[in-house]
């Protein structure tokens, strides 16, 4: 007894200029989906799944009638050819709509056509009736090249599938790319979220369909868009749960030593990419997926959550070098619990400001010279501990540094950038100013002039001479 499920097309498409054009998409959008699989051929006439039993796709599109297998027995579960089948009826669906007529034996339902006139469908695949009007099959819109950006390039990365190249040299806080996501997800139950991604897919431009679709899965037998979301998805924000997708952000690679930061902007709701060192043409776009710990934790996690095994300059140390970058990132993450901890800032603000001061020189060393965001954060704690002890001097001085740490890694119209400079200006605006004491009291008038570097730093940090 047959378990067919598949799909007819409803009514059949004409040999017309919008069918025609609607079928060379979907056959375009099926084959980047599935360009790394190797279970799936593009032969001279249609795309072959070698799962089940063989269900193929036809180049062309009025001779389609069914796309089908039977989907019980071993080789089909095996093969996984249930997950081919609904992954094409959910692009299908997205190019035609309610003319994709699903069916399932599973569930007492037959396709609309019968099987011989299916037959003879299938026979007529091994010819082609009009060569000419498939010469652009292939060919789909490279995402970045709408942006005409000349900074950047899209370029196939050996073991690392697309990634992002520069084109020219670029310098330290380069804005490279700014985008409003394709679309964005809320935490929900599993089966609700492919159905609320469904929807928002349709709501986008074919083009944009097909970002989004030709965007890598990591989980190839989870549902379609669920998994494209779980590889690509963005937060919104450090501390929020919503996340975004993007044509082209998405395409960027990570690095646990990235050369760029990615940030949301609250304010414009876009996803900005600066460049937080200088980026020398040729060299790949990378960002972090993953904050900096440990090689060992770094690497599983990435594994889990993304399915690679990460190569990146830094993972690649020889061995005792590998273990002193290890160090350092243990040292970073304490630093920053110390630094984070109400009770060490209300009473030993002293403490606080050492930690900042070792975060700073560890940081430095760290990513060579270039610690992007940590950056930003750390010159912001220092700027609080001195603001709630009633130093304003200091405080100033700090969320100066807070504020150029940030105009590199997001930009001056990103909403922290803003506070950063605003604190600059008026240190006592911030809400704990005398929170702690005001045993450090000084006006912001008060900043030494006239020291060397080293002489500003022993007094910025309060350290004894
Ligand atoms: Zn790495």
């Amino acid at each position: 007894m047959g378990v067919d499920v598949g799909f007819d097309m409803v009514p059949r498409l004409s040999k017309g200029a919008a069918d025609r054009q609607n079928w060379d998409h979907f056959i375009a959008t099926v084959q980047k989906h599935y360009k790394d699989d190797v279970k799936v051929e593009t032969k001279a006439n249609y795309i072959e799944f070698n799962a089940g039993e063989h269900p193929v796709l036809p180049f062309e599109g009025h001779k389609f009638l069914r796309f089908s297998s039977n989907t019980a027995g071993s080789i089909a579960v095996e093969t996984g050819v249930r997950d081919y089948i609904d992954t094409v009826i959910n692009i299908a669906r997205l190019h035609f709509g309610p003319r994709v007529h699903v069916w399932s034996e599973l569930s007492g339902q037959l396709g609309y056509y019968d099987w011989a006139e299916v037959h003879k469908s299938f026979k007529s695949y091994q010819t082609r009736d009009d060569m000419e009007t498939h010469t652009n099959l292939t060919h789909i819109t490279d995402p970045i090249k709408e942006l005409s950006t000349p900074l950047l390039e899209v370029a196939i990365i050996p073991g690392r599938g697309r990634g992002l190249i520069a084109r020219s040299n670029i310098p330290l806080g380069t804005r490279i790319l700014c985008e409003k996501p394709l679309l964005t997800v809320k935490p929900m139950p599993d089966d609700e979220l492919e159905e609320y991604i469904s929807t928002q897919l349709k709501a986008l431009s074919k083009n944009e369909q097909r970002q989004f679709l030709s965007l890598h899965n990591n989980f190839p037998r989870m549902h379609p868009f669920r998994g494209v979301v779980k590889t690509n998805g963005l937060a919104c924000g450090c501390d929020s749960s919503v996340g975004g997708v993007y044509a082209n952000i998405c395409l960027i690679n990570h690095s646990c030593l990235p050369n760029t930061h990615h940030s949301w902007n609250t304010d414009a709701k876009h996803e900005t990419i600066y460049a937080i060192r200088p980026i020398e043409c040729g060299k790949e776009i990378t960002i972090s997926y993953h904050p900096g710990k440990p090689s060992a934790v770094r690497q599983k996690s990435l594994m889990k959550s993304f399915g690679f095994q990460c190569t990146c300059k830094q993972c690649s140390l020889p061995a005792a070098e590998l273990q002193a970058s290890d160090r350092r990132r243990i040292l970073i993450e304490s630093l920053d619990d110390q630094i984070g901890d109400p009770v060490t800032f209300a009473g030993s603000p002293n403490t606080i400001l050492e930690s900042c001061r070792t975060l700073l020189h560890l940081a430095e060393e760290e990513y060579e010279g270039y610690p992007g965001a940590i950056l930003a954060r750390l010159f912001y704690d220092a700027f609080q501990v001195c603001i709630a002890n009633g130093d304003q001097a200091r405080a100033r001085t700090f969320a100066q540094r807070a504020y150029e740490a940030r105009l590199v890694c997001e930009g001056e119209d990103n909403p922290d950038t803003k506070k950063m400079k605003a604190f600059a200006r008026k240190p006592t605006d911030h809400h704990s100013h005398g929170l702690s004491s005001m045993r450090w009291k000084t006006t912001k008038e008060m900043v030494p002039k006239g020291l060397d570097a080293d002489q500003f730093e022993m007094w910025l940090f309060r350290m004894q001479k």
